[in-house]
């Protein structure tokens, strides 16, 4: 054991975007002692409950570690040599394109740049997607669209410094609790005014001044109203391409499909026209949807018309879920991205990245999105997958169909911590991977802000990082030299060096100061923002009205809205899913602290009063929750902040056999058609009393 006088190690938050960051003092007794670390500008010593239960979740109770193959344990020359054979002899037989990586916002920056690496530039194919997919595609395409790069405009302080702050289909007092903090703080110390949009009233509801329930999926609806209104007002000051185009959609827009009363649509207008300040926040209600990019675009559009961007106080702001969502981005780990911000549809970007990497047999063109690789899997076009860090046979929309799809495909690898999830038994071979607090990496949060994570005790039993599993693999199947880093900081160096590149190609990322960094100077890194230049901006992008189209002009979408077809008889109801406050995605970790479980235990449904009287559900009765992919059981919790018709489910839990609180066995696999980003809130389903 550590002794008690051991110096607290300067870390980051294993969960959620907010990137808090953390002072890890060993305890003397093997375990660690857990704060919010006071310098760092993401939360200024707070931390939230998940954050401050990282102690109570490192037991080696359930930890994978020692590789497996077969279920049974084995070298790790064993299962190395077996993973690099098995997936060159699919290569060989069946080309680049019959495997695929399916990662995770969960892995460091060093490991997402090495399995993105591997797939594109050594393997050739651009069959690597996450399971950020799933959490902030269509902001990304968004992004795309509106900016000519997918590019965060602004900064955690402009939440601060707004007058008003809207926010739209995030539940930030759960799923940001620290950004939440800051919000309540701000609204205290200066009358921030504040407009939470949410078909559901959340516990974000509770510094809202304005809260409008609207209807589910009629948010781009809304910000139509809204950039009608803007034009009206005279509030149009910038000249973006498509204004008129866009201008005209919005128009056309009539506000009853929002649900709204007029009163209510009335004051929200006039409190976002009336706010020079004003910032629009938006997460997965936003996100998750089949029209998520359009829902973006229609965001976007009304900050664009009013040059509310880059500014202190104003602009659109996306905030992720993952803790490194943002670090996936940076070095291309969806599959239709290239590393560093650059095109893959562009052929002088491959070629630079492929120059730069050396790389044998770059990929030439986008890979499969999450949902089209699993049915890629399932209909064997995919025949070796490699899944590192994350479980998708319970998060992904479609869970029953995907674990089937993994247990039939020909090989599959799981790089996990636990050994026992609904993913790692299906695997032919797992290997054991270092967690939080055993690995040295970077993760860039939702301002992008990079900031260190650092290790603060051994990796148990045999656990190796995941960059280190990767090279390891990627050696044995012939390419040791290029994969031939020591440390996580040469691989940091490596990316950093590469971003360079990039931004002589007209990439906003770029951190190219850091190309020579030392393993001293990696070890010493403080949390900082890119832009570099933060000067220029205070680190805000477009503030100077300088976008990466190839006008400099920021681009409207001209968007109609489309609405969510009207639930059938057979399945009457549309559910919500999202987030509760104290766990954490599939709870392989969060499950492990009892005091998490506390706050509520099991899984559960918000049902609307009338629903549950209509249904003959009384409150804490379970109810079997059905449609054509699956069923789960749920505790009813009867309550009003739901709207009839709307109830919700948290999409935690899980479950070894039969019915459960496996939620994504009800989501179908819909996605948006720009961003390939699933719509997991509007599954429609029948309910009855168990
Ligand atoms: Fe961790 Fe997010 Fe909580 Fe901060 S707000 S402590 S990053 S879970």
């Amino acid at each position: 054991a550590a002794p008690v006088s051991a110096p607290a190690v300067r870390t980051t938050c294993a969960y959620c975007g907010v990137g808090c960051g953390i002072l890890a003092t060993p305890d003397g007794a093997g375990g660690l002692v857990v704060a919010g670390d006071p310098d760092h500008p993401a939360n200024f010593g707070r931390l939230c409950v998940k954050g401050s239960a990282l102690a109570e979740t490192l037991g080696l109770k359930g930890r994978l570690l020692a590789p497996r193959i077969g279920g049974r344990e084995a070298s790790w020359n064993q299962a190395l040599d077996l993973v690099a054979q098995r997936f060159s002899e699919t290569i060989a037989r069946h080309g680049p394109d019959s495997v695929a990586f399916y990662v995770s916002g969960q892995l460091l920056t060093e490991d997402y740049y090495a399995a993105n690496k591997l797939m594109k530039g050594f393997i050739g194919s651009a069959n690597i997607d996450t399971n950020s997919r799933l959490c902030m595609a269509s902001s990304v395409a968004g992004h795309r669209r509106a900016f000519g790069s997918d590019t965060v405009p602004g900064l955690y302080e402009d939440l601060e410094q707004a007058d008003c702050v809207v926010l739209v289909g995030s539940n930030l007092a759960w799923c940001h609790p620290v950004l939440y903090q800051r919000l309540a703080a701000a609204c205290e110390a200066r009358g921030t005014r504040v407009v939470v949009i949410d078909p559901r009233r959340t516990a974000t509801c509770d510094i809202a001044d304005l809260h409008l329930p609207l209807a589910p999926g009629s948010d781009a609806v809304l910000f139509n109203l809204l950039l009608a209104e803007i034009d009206r007002c005279g509030l149009v000051r910038e000249n973006p391409e498509n204004l008129a185009e866009a201008l005209a959609a919005a128009r056309a827009t009539l506000p009853s499909a929002t649900g709204l009363a007029h009163s209510v649509i009335r004051q929200f207008l006039d409190l976002w026209c009336n706010s020079e300040r004003v910032v629009t926040l938006y997460s997965q209600g936003i996100n998750q949807s089949d029209s998520g990019t359009d829902k973006v675009n229609a965001i976007l559009n009304c900050h664009l018309a009013t040059g509310r961007i880059g500014r202190p106080g104003a602009g659109p702001f996306s905030v992720t879920g993952q803790p490194n969502a943002m670090g996936g981005r940076e070095v291309g780990g969806l599959s239709n991205m290239l590393a560093c911000h650059l095109d893959i549809d562009d052929p002088a970007h491959r070629s630079a990245v492929g120059d730069f990497w050396k790389a044998p047999r770059m990929a030439e063109k986008p890979g499969l999105k999450a949902v089209d690789m699993f049915r890629a899997v399932e209909d064997g076009r995919i025949k070796a997958l490699w899944i590192m860090c994350t479980n998708p046979a319970v998060s992904m929309p479609e869970a029953d169909r995907v674990a089937r799809a993994i247990a039939g495909c020909d090989f599959v690898v799981v790089s996990d911590i636990m050994a026992r999830t609904d993913t790692t038994r299906l695997a032919h071979v797992l290997l054991p991977a270092t967690g939080w607090a055993e690995k040295d990496g970077t993760v860039t949060n939702s301002e992008r802000r990079i900031s260190r994570q650092r290790r603060s005790r051994a990796a148990p039993g045999q656990a190796r990082d995941d960059w280190r599993i990767i090279a390891d693999v990627a050696a044995r199947m012939g390419w040791d030299e290029a994969f031939g880093w020591q440390s996580p900081a040469q691989v940091f160096a490596e990316h950093a060096c590469l971003s360079g590149v990039a931004g002589r190609l007209g990439s906003d990322f770029d951190i190219s100061d850091y190309a020579g960094i030392t393993e001293a100077g990696y070890d010493a890194l403080a949390p900082f923002l890119w832009p570099q230049a933060v000067g220029r901006n205070g680190g805000r992008f477009f503030g100077e009205g300088r976008f990466h189209t190839p006008s400099g002009r920021g681009r409207m979408v001209a968007v109609t809205p489309r609405l969510p077809a009207p639930a059938g008889p057979e399945w009457p109801f549309r559910l919500n899913t999202g987030r509760v406050r104290d766990h954490w995605h599939t709870m392989t970790r969060t499950g492990l602290s009892p005091r998490l479980s506390r706050h509520l235990a099991e899984p559960f449904l918000e049902l609307h009063p009338a629903d549950a009287a209509r249904l003959g559900l009384r409150q804490a009765d379970l109810a079997e929750v059905m449609n054509p992919q699956g069923r789960a059981i749920l505790r009813v919790l009867v309550t009003d902040r739901v709207a009839p018709g709307h109830p919700f489910a948290p999409i935690h839990w899980t479950g070894d056999t039969g019915p459960s609180g496996r939620i994504d066995v009800l989501v179908p696999g819909a996605v948006d058609p720009v961003s390939g980003q699933p719509a997991s809130k509007s599954a429609t389903v029948a309910i009855r009393p168990f």
